[in-house]
């Protein structure tokens, strides 16, 4: 079926509707109502968020949205309920869980994503992968940033939903957030489709630096000139959503201002760091790693800039680095001629 016609884009749309109507009149829905007024939101960004509730049970949604197997199908390709695959049996995927829906650019609901209200695990659930949701491609947030800005020219690219929610709630409305995966060059490219200034926020946590560093490595063959990625590194322990709450959004801006480092800066200090660049081994070691990263920029002023940085950092004459020399980016370096250890 061509992607519009999909019959799962009304059904998640009832689903949302569902969700939507729970955190309204359900009867355990203060205890939802405390959770999302004691993280500082407002009913008016809920709203814009379209915010809901999976109530407790394990077949709500699934009696509300189907009378038989056939529609229960449904349910299951849109991910919205799993079966068993031993006993057979079939229940609601989000129970018991504030969720957000997820919308393509165009506003369709495509999936959701559903957090405990304590501290059990997992904390996020999402939709699987179905035939109207790619995590790999969709951004969570992207619709209520365009909705909330009639010109967008820069997005700030965060981890979670709560990150993008806080902010929003902050005034803050240019957040998006990938979707419990890494940020793919799929993600760039839609970005920079729409805006030339990408700035990554991630946690200041292992988890949020290694999504920076991947984030970087997605960037580089889409940095076409003109186009510029950023890196604001948090405090330990903070993520956007802590960071503007406690902050505010003023301090927050002047942060993404002062702090946010180019890509360029980043790449460098990150790689000096990992080679020890004040040896000569180390300088060596850095350019190697350096080269077939900046090779992968297409962007040709930028990448003719980065090899003469390199060359100045490292003191090393490019020019007479043959191509051949440089290790192919994921493929393991050529096999010694002789073993280093016996
Ligand atoms: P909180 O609601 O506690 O503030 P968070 O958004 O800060 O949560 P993190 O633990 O920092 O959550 O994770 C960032 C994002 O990664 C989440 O918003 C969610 O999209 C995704 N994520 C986290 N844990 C899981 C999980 N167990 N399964 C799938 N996705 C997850
Ligand atoms: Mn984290
Ligand atoms: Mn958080
Ligand atoms: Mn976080």
């Amino acid at each position: 079926t061509p992607r519009k016609d999909n019959p799962l884009y009304a059904l998640l749309e009832q689903a949302a509707a569902y969700y939507r109507q729970q955190l309204r009149q359900h009867p355990a829905r203060q205890r939802a109502v405390s959770y999302l007024k004691g993280r500082g939101l407002s009913g008016q960004i809920a709203k814009l968020y379209d915010i809901g509730m999976a109530p407790p049970g394990w077949d709500n949604l699934m009696s509300h949205l189907s009378r038989d197997t056939t529609e229960q199908n449904a349910l299951i390709e849109a991910g919205l309920v799993v079966e068993n695959p031993d006993s057979g049996g079939r229940y609601d995927r989000f129970r018991d869980r504030i969720m957000f829906p997820i919308r393509d650019s165009r506003g369709r609901t495509i999936g959701f994503g559903g957090r405990v209200l304590g501290d059990e695990k997992p904390k996020y659930l999402n939709s699987p992968e179905t035939s109207v949701f790619h995590k790999g491609q969709e951004l969570y947030g992207l619709y209520e940033a365009k909705q909330q800005n009639r010109q967008l020219n820069e997005i700030l690219v965060v981890e979670g939903y709560m990150d993008v929610i806080a902010l929003a709630q902050h005034g803050v409305t240019n957040a998006v957030a990938t979707l419990g995966t890494a940020t793919s060059e799929e993600h760039l490219k839609r970005l920079f489709r729409l805006v030339q200034n990408v700035i990554f926020c991630f946690d200041g946590d292992r988890a949020g630096r290694q999504a920076a560093w991947r984030a970087l490595n997605s960037a580089l063959p889409v940095l076409e000139d003109g186009r510029h990625v950023r890196f604001l590194f948090l405090p330990d322990g903070q993520d956007p959503d802590t960071m503007v709450r406690q902050e505010g959004a003023d301090a927050f801006r002047r942060r993404l201002e002062r702090e946010a480092q180019p890509l360029t800066d980043y790449l460098f200090r990150h790689l000096a760091e990992e080679s020890g660049a004040d040896s000569l081994e180390g300088k060596a070691h850095m350019a190697s790693l350096a080269l077939p990263l900046i090779e992968q920029v297409p962007g040709g002023m930028l990448r003719r800039l980065l090899r003469q940085s390199l060359q100045q950092q490292t003191g090393i004459d490019l020019d007479t680095v043959e191509p051949a020399v440089m290790p192919a980016v994921g493929q393991p370096a050529a096999p010694q001629e002789r073993p280093t250890h016996d």
